[in-house]
Order: C-alpha cells, then structure tokens, then sequence
C-alpha cells in the first residue's frame, strides 16, 4: 500500500489530507498517521491533487557511512558502531519542489538513501526483537549535503540542514522488503549512484533497534539509511531523482538560492 500525504489541486485549498494512492487515484485516509488508518470513502484522480511530503518527522535521524565503498570515497574508516547524526525537519521538502542551493556553500551534493518511515512509537527494543510492528514503511529521501561545510565545520549541523536540503516521498511504501531494496540516484537522466541494501554495514533492523535505545522513535519519525558510493556535486538546473524499485521516484529541481 502506498500512503500519502496531499492538497486538492483547487485555488486557496490549504486543508492537508492523508490518502492511499491506488494506481492513478488518491482514496483519502483517517486516523493516527502513518501508523494506523482507514478509508473514509472519499477519493480523486491523481491529477486532482498535490503530494506533499509523506510526513513532518519530529526528528530525521541520518546514519554516516553505512555503506563500506561510501566510507572510503570521503577517506573514512568504517565505524565500530554505527554513526548517526540529525537533519534539521525543516529541511523537507515534497517531489518537485525546488532543492536551493545557498549562496554559503561552494559544493551541495545529492546522497541517494533508503527511509525508514516510523508508525507507531517505540523505544528499548530488545537484541533480536521485530521491528515491523513498529514501522509506517519506507520511502526515498535525499540526504543533501554542503560538502565543503562539512568538512570547514567537522561538525553535520549546518551542512546538512539548509531549507530544501531533505527531499522526501513521493509516498510510504508499507510493504516493502527492505533487504532486498535498490537505491539509485539519477542526475539529467544519468545514473549516478546505485547500491544495494545487502551492502549495508549496519542493516535496517539493526539500526532501529539500536536508536531505539538512544531516542524513542515517535509516529512519523525518519531515519536514513545511508548513502552507497557515487556522490557528487549538484548544479543549477539539475533534475535529481532517487529511484528505489517498488516505492518510487523523488525527482526534485535544483536552483541557486537568491538571497535578498
Ligand atoms: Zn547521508
């Protein structure tokens, strides 16, 4: 099932619905999103709305060097444990909306990576315990990064969270196997990035229960998987899109931030 958040495409519409998309129609939704939900009955064509970003995390948890190949284009060890960082919520923005690249940055790189979407709260999970009770589904995200900051700062925080620097959606995919996903990130219509969830370092189970030891992970929550190798500068009028087979297309713009 793929679950999305949208507006009616009608002038002055500012009521924000929570629908499942079936082929070309939106069947809206009610209830605790994106945990638990029913049809109310209404729906429309996929032509009638606007999809917004499948969520407003509290917190977007990102995991650094995830994948080995990854690690080492930046010139890292892989970590002993996993590595996390946040990723300012807002950051997000929904499919095709404009990635602005800030007049402070002199390299903004697109990471392409698989999203873990939170359903229902959780914390403390034991060694080995299931995490699917637990999950809303999964999603593209595009971790945008301002390299050159993050290096200058040696610290994630500004580097990672300019507005616009977190492209999420299209929609949540809830029945999506994870371990067999596929990420790819395409530039122009050129593939740039393509790696596989077998690849990871620390797998997706693995990370979920570990944070939710950390942080109690609440309904809507985000973390991102990592980024496989491939990373590269993004330009003014770029089209990025991560792609990940049976969820979907994130296709966003790219443009220079102009400043007043
Ligand atoms: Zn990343």
């Amino acid at each position: 099932m793929k679950l999305c958040r949208f507006l009616l495409s009608e002038p002055g519409e500012k009521t924000i619905r929570h629908g499942i998309l079936e082929a070309d129609r939106v069947h809206q939704a009610q209830g605790d999103w994106p945990g638990s939900l029913s049809r109310t009955g209404e729906s429309w064509p996929l032509g009638r709305v606007r999809l917004l970003a499948p969520v407003t995390p509290s917190k977007i948890v990102c995991v650094a060097r995830n994948y080995r190949k990854h690690a080492a284009e930046l010139g890292n060890a892989v970590p002993a444990e996993p590595l996390i960082f946040l990723k300012a919520p807002s950051s997000v923005i929904a499919a095709g909306e404009t990635i602005e690249m800030p007049p402070d940055s002199a390299r903004v790189d697109y990471e392409g990576e698989l999203a873990v979407v939170i359903g229902h709260a959780c914390s403390r999970l034991g060694p080995g315990q299931a995490i699917e009770p637990y999950l809303a589904g999964f999603t593209c995200l595009n971790d945008v990064t301002a390299r050159d900051l993050q290096k200058k700062d040696g610290l994630f925080g500004r580097a990672k969270s300019f507005d616009t620097f977190c492209p999420l959606g299209p929609v949540i995919e809830t029945e999506f196997d994870w371990k067999q996903a596929r990420i790819e990130t395409w530039v122009n219509g050129e593939r740039r990035q393509h790696g596989s969830a077998a690849e990871m370092i620390y797998p997706v189970d693995e990370l979920v229960r570990w944070l939710s030891r950390i942080m109690t992970l609440l309904p809507g929550d985000v973390i991102a998987t990592g980024t496989p190798e491939g990373i590269s500068p993004l330009a003014a009028g770029d089209v990025v899109e991560i792609a990940i087979e049976g969820i979907g297309r994130l296709r966003n713009p790219v443009a220079a931030r102009s400043d007043p």
